[in-house]
């Protein structure tokens, strides 16, 4: 039985046991080094925890940023009111994605079944099956993903005998998607709560026969590239004869079939697509590479030859990436005598947080510090590639926990910050330059990614006096003892006081 089988996706922390949240050293060894030490005593690998935790990332967020992209789609929060606010958050990319895909109605279209009290009593069951007759008759979408929130898990309504109850009166095609935030403590969760409901409904039926599209390669985008990326990618991927299939972000649902009529799965970010590549090889058979996310020069090298050798076109690449990379070098030129030496810290998910970092050293940055929100297996390839310089950085893995990288740069302050835009301002109030790690209108993948985030950071290194100005007036809500103290004091292994 495979995992698709069942009603409910696994959480993270069951597939993939040996996943870290909490990790620190200020000097980073390899994992290698790691892997030589006793498992007891291994904390990137060893179930770790906080004695304090400052925050937490709900799966919520990522999956409704996938799912509200979705066109022609109703999401339909199962939950608490509070539930889901997030999507209005989501409106802003969804709107612009769909502007650049020349789409004219583009908002988020999201409702929820606002659970209060009574329902918690008296169960949550009847109010979802007249939310989504009157969401299908109000909108008329093709598909509607009824979500569920904590409230439906802890009570116990039964989202899919709900779902398939009201199924044979509305012309959506109805689906059920399990989120409650309680049962996982990875974010990344949300990626396969998502794929779990697209490849349990919206594939064909295994034993089906396929027409296989030649020369086409499936790339997987949750939401981590923007529409620059994903045409920096394909024109890589034609420069060697393929064309791509990207899905699911901005994706017409009843369109991902086309998945498995591809030749080849190409991952951009692990974290992200694991799950779902799998489905696509065990049932569909299409192979995959899940190794290199293409952000930097070398990176970049790595995937599209990875991608040429499995498809019979390493002539072509290596084609390509020699006058590639030689144009680009020319062009960063211009940028590379003011970045040489300054020192960055860079805080994201696992993937991009050190594939980023690499990027960053091609440049002439120093790493001092990285933050990853978790780490797996399959981060050990691009830990692998910063540790082989033997310059040593700060890896810090923490979901969110702003006190540990408050303490961490108030005391060894990097010339500039690279975090997502909602967990920059830490660093922007101790008067620390920050750049935005990624926003979908900006190019991040590819060689095209390289020169614009080089162009990017040449920009704010050269302008900062507004951060400088903020760090006099801003502050931070922490203790001047807090930062005498060992910024991974909190993190210990489980069952240790
Ligand atoms: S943790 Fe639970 S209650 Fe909180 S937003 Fe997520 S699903 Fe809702």
């Amino acid at each position: 039985m495979t995992f698709f089988e069942a009603k409910i996706p696994p959480i993270r922390e069951l597939r993939h046991p040996e996943t870290a949240l909490a990790h620190g050293a200020l000097s980073c060894p390899s994992p290698k080094q790691y892997r030589s030490q006793k498992p007891h005593e291994c904390p990137i690998f060893s179930q770790a925890d906080r004695s304090f935790t400052q925050g937490s990332i709900c799966p919520l967020l990522p999956a409704l940023g996938i799912m509200c992209s979705l066109p022609k789609t109703v999401v339909l929060l199962h939950g608490a009111v509070g539930c889901g606010s997030c999507a209005n958050g989501n409106n802003l990319n969804v709107r612009a994605g769909n502007a650049q895909r020349g789409r004219s109605s583009g908002d988020v279209v999201w409702l929820s079944t606002a659970l209060g009290e009574l329902n918690v009593v008296g169960g949550g069951e009847a109010k979802l099956g007249e939310a989504l007759l009157e969401a299908d008759r109000a909108f008329k979408p093709e598909v509607i993903l009824a979500v569920s929130g904590c409230l439906p898990g802890v009570i116990g309504d039964d989202l899919d005998a709900i779902v398939a109850r009201v199924q044979p009166q509305t012309k959506a095609r109805l689906m059920a998607v399990h989120c409650e935030g309680f049962k996982s403590r990875f974010m990344a969760t949300a990626y396969d709560v998502v794929y779990h409901a697209l490849g349990r409904h919206l594939m064909p039926e295994p034993s089906k026969k396929i027409e296989k599209l030649p020369d086409t390669v499936n790339v997987m985008n949750v939401g981590s590239m923007g529409l620059v990326d994903e045409n920096e990618l394909s024109r890589l991927l034609a420069g060697i004869g393929l064309k791509t299939n990207f899905f699911p972000v901005f994706s017409d649902p009843l369109s991902f079939h086309q998945a498995a009529a591809a030749i080849l799965s190409v991952s951009v970010c692990p974290t992200h697509d694991d799950y779902f590549l799998t489905r696509l090889e065990e049932q569909f058979g299409v192979p995959y590479i899940i190794h290199h996310m293409p952000i930097g020069i070398e990176n970049t090298r790595l995937w599209l030859t990875d991608v040429a050798e499995r498809t019979g076109r390493q002539k072509e690449a290596k084609k390509l990436i020699i006058k590639e990379e030689k144009e680009l070098n020319l062009a960063l030129k211009e940028f590379k005598p003011l970045l040489a030496g300054k020192t960055a810290f860079i805080a994201a998910g696992e993937y991009r947080s050190l594939a980023t970092s690499s990027l960053l050293r091609e440049l002439g940055f120093i790493i001092k510090g990285i933050r990853s929100f978790h780490f797996d297996q399959y981060a050990e390839v691009e830990l692998e590639k910063l540790t082989r310089a033997n310059q040593e950085f700060i890896y810090n893995v923490a979901n969110v926990q702003p006190f540990e990288e408050a303490n961490l740069l108030k005391r060894n302050p990097p010339d500039i910050f690279l975090g997502h835009w909602h967990g920059n301002s830490t660093a922007a109030r101790l008067g620390i330059p920050t750049q935005v790690i990624y926003n979908s209108g900006y190019a991040y993948l590819g060689y095209q990614g390289v020169y614009d985030l080089a162009r990017r950071l040449h920009r704010r290194l050269s302008h900062s006096s507004f951060y400088r100005r903020l760090g006099r007036y801003a502050s931070l809500p922490y203790r001047s003892q807090w930062y005498q103290e060992n910024p991974f004091s909190h993190i210990r292994n489980r069952g240790v006081q």
